[in-house]
C-alpha cells in the first residue's frame, strides 16, 4: 500500500511559501493514495510555469514538455498505453493561453485524461503578467493601466467544448479537491479540474481570504451534475463579465458542474481494442500490404 511519501522526490518544492500549488500537490498525492495506486501506475505530463515545476517534486512517471503543451504528450501517452492513469498539469497561461487549441480539441476528443489546471489568474513564473483569466481592470506588470479584455471562463468553455467531467476547485479546500481529482481520474473520459490557486506573490486581489469569503460547494446546494443546462447556468455565476472591484460580492461555485458518460476516443480505436499499443509485438510486422495499398 503506497503512502503520500512514496509520491515525493528528494526535492522539496521551490514554490513561494504559502503558494496554492502546495495544496494541489498535496491533493494529487492524496488522490493517488486513496485510489491505491503506486507511483509506476501514474504518468503525469507537465507544461511550463510554476505548475510545471511540480515535475521535480512528484515521484511518478512523467514528461515535462513545452509551454502550453502538457496535453499533446498526455494524449500520446494515453494512446500508447491506455491502461495507465494519465494526468496533465498546466497553468492558466499555459492551458487557456498558448495551449488553448490543444485544450479545446482534447475536450471534444474525450481521451481518458485528467487535466488539473493551476489557475492563479496571472503568469507567475515570468513574474506577474496578465493571463487569460486575469480580471478585467487588473493592474499587472503587463497592464499598467488596467486589463482591457474579459477573462476566459474555463467552466463554460469546457462544457461547450465537450469535456465530460467539468469541475472547479479551490486550493484551500483539500478535502474537496482530493475528491474531485479522484472523481476525475475514475471518470472515463476527459476531465477538467480548474483549481483556483492563489499566487501569494503576484496576485494580491484573488487571495486565499478573498476566495474563502466567496466559495461555496455545489453539492451542498443540491446541484445535479448530469443536467447540462443547469451546469451552464452555474458556470455563468463566476467569472462572467468580471471587473476588478474588491468590494463586490460574488458567489463562486466549486465542485462538479457537469458529468456525462460518452465513449472515449481510445475505446473506439480498433487497433488497440485487444491490448495497449505498448504490448503489441514488433516481431514479424509486414508492412508490404499497407505500402501497396497506399502506393
Ligand atoms: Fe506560487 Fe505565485 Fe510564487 Fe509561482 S510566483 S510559486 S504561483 S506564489
Ligand atoms: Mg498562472
Amino acid at each position: 500500500m503506497s503512502t503520500t511519501k512514496d509520491f515525493e522526490t528528494k526535492q522539496f518544492p521551490t514554490w513561494c511559501p504559502g503558494c496554492g500549488d502546495f495544496g494541489i500537490w498535496t491533493c494529487l498525492k492524496n488522490a493517488f493514495v486513496e485510489q491505491g495506486l503506486a507511483p509506476h501506475e501514474v504518468c503525469v505530463s507537465f507544461g511550463v510555469g510554476c505548475s510545471g515545476n511540480m515535475a521535480s517534486f512528484l515521484n511518478v512517471y512523467g514528461f515535462h514538455g513545452l509551454h502550453g503543451r502538457s496535453i499533446p504528450p498526455a494524449s500520446a501517452i494515453k494512446l500508447a498505453n491506455h491502461k495507465l492513469n494519465v494526468v496533465a498539469i498546466g497553468g492558466d497561461g499555459d492551458g487557456y493561453g498558448i495551449g488553448l487549441g490543444h485544450t479545446i480539441h482534447a475536450m471534444r476528443r474525450n481521451l481518458d485524461i485528467t487535466y488539473v489546471v493551476h489557475n492563479n489568474q496571472v503568469y507567475g513564473l515570468t513574474k506577474g503578467q496578465a493571463s487569460p483569466t486575469t480580471e478585467k481592470g487588473a493592474v499587472t506588470k503587463s497592464t499598467p493601466f488596467g486589463l482591457i479584455e474579459e477573462p476566459i471562463d474555463p467552466i463554460a468553455l469546457a462544457i461547450s467544448a465537450g469535456a465530460t467531467y467539468v469541475a472547479r476547485a479551490y486550493a484551500g479546500n483539500v478535502k474537496q479537491l482530493t475528491e474531485l481529482i479522484v472523481g476525475g481520474m475514475k471518470h472515463k473520459g476527459f476531465a477538467l479540474i480548474d483549481v483556483m490557486q492563489p499566487c501569494v506573490t503576484y496576485n494580491h486581489l484573488n487571495t486565499f481570504h478573498w476566495f474563502y469569503q466567496r466559495v461555496y460547494e455545489l453539492d451542498k446546494e443540491g446541484h445535479n451534475p448530469s443536467d447540462k443546462h443547469v451546469a451552464w447556468v452555474k458556470a455563468m455565476e463566476w467569472p462572467t463579465m468580471l471587473s476588478v472591484d474588491e468590494n463586490r460580492v460574488d458567489r463562486i461555485p466549486t465542485g462538479l458542474f457537469y458529468q456525462e458518460q460518452r465513449a472515449t476516443y481510445e475505446s473506439e480505436l480498433l487497433a488497440i481494442a485487444d491490448q495497449p499499443l505498448v504490448e503489441h509485438s514488433l516481431d514479424n510486422i509486414d508492412i508490404t500490404p499497407l505500402m501497396e495499398a497506399l502506393s
